[in-house]
């Protein structure tokens, strides 16, 4: 199994980059942030209670996203391995993804790291904020606040992955191609 963690502040391209991946190479995307979206579209208690911490620009319970990330792996047992988008961001979750991932007997491969300067992450989210009628895309102070909280409470997660040797650097400036070739070199 290919199992890659997708690593990068909000807005760095981790949710398109992911897609034009699985077209490539065929492996499942577990983005906790589409997840807690649908949850929230449903209308469940979950969705709900989630909701009011993603517009505010904080981070959701670590056992709510780990026990997501959980479900979608015991119900794909068949896949070719996975891409995680937006999980873990915190050591906590990181380390009970490696104990999920060591129950099905296998592992992360690696880590690409997305790097983008704050002054273009805070571009690229208000422009997505015109169309994609996301609450925290279309507020700076909400934005700040999450490239703030993926500063103090994600951004540890380099030297996680180092400890492993499984950390890339990926400069995510520039067109989607060229970001995706160095992206998939890396990858090899
Ligand atoms: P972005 O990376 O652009 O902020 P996401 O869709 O990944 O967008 O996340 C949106 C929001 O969902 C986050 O600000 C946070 O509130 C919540 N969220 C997503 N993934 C996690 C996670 N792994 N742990 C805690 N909260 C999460």
């Amino acid at each position: 199994m290919q199992n890659i963690v997708l690593f990068g502040p909000p807005g760095a391209g981790k949710g398109t980059q992911s897609k034009m991946l699985v077209e490539k190479r065929n492996l499942v995307h577990l983005s906790t942030g589409d997840l807690l979206r649908s949850e929230k579209e449903a209308g469940t208690e979950l969705g709900l209670k989630a909701k009011i911490l993603m517009d505010q620009g904080k981070l959701v319970p670590d056992e709510v996203v780990i026990g997501m990330i959980r479900n979608k792996l015991e119900t794909n047992t068949n896949a070719n391995g996975f891409i995680f988008d937006g999980f873990p961001r915190t050591e906590k979750q990181a380390e009970a993804l490696d104990e999920l991932l060591k129950e099905l007997n296998t592992s992360i491969s690696g880590m690409f790291a997305l790097e983008v300067e704050d002054e273009e992450l805070i571009t690229r989210l208000l422009e997505r904020g015109k169309d994609s009628g996301r609450a925290d895309d279309q507020n700076r102070e909400v934005i700040e606040n999450r490239l703030k909280v993926y500063e103090n409470e994600t951004a540890i997660l380099r030297s996680y992955y180092r400890k492993q040797e499984k950390f890339n650097s990926i400069n995510g400036f520039g067109a989607l191609e060229e970001v995706f070739n160095r992206l998939n070199s890396a990858i090899g």
